[in-house]
């Protein structure tokens, strides 16, 4: 959800990822460790929903930072389309 004025204005999580790498809120290539297990909790850094026990999680490390954020599996995907729309691959 974005904010323009007093009206909340719902964005796809796509556009959500799109906007987060252009700003650099998700970074274009980053280590991803700890896959495969439950969430606990932890706020996604891209939807901001918390993680549920059913829900996948895996955690990535920004490029010169050692905290780990989180991201849903599905978030993940998100992010990685978000990055190659921005940078394809040259052919
Ligand atoms: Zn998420």
């Amino acid at each position: 959800m974005i904010r323009v004025g007093a009206d909340v204005v719902h964005v796809s999580l796509f556009d959500r990822a799109l906007g987060a790498v252009s700003s650099g809120r998700l970074p274009r290539t980053a280590t991803i460790c700890d896959w495969g297990r439950l969430g606990s909790g932890e706020l996604c850094t891209l939807c901001e929903r918390p993680i549920g026990q059913s829900e996948g999680i895996l955690q990535f490390e920004m490029p010169g930072q050692l905290t780990r954020k989180p991201l849903h599996f599905g978030c993940y995907y998100l992010w990685e389309e978000a990055c190659a729309h921005l940078d394809p691959l040259p052919s």
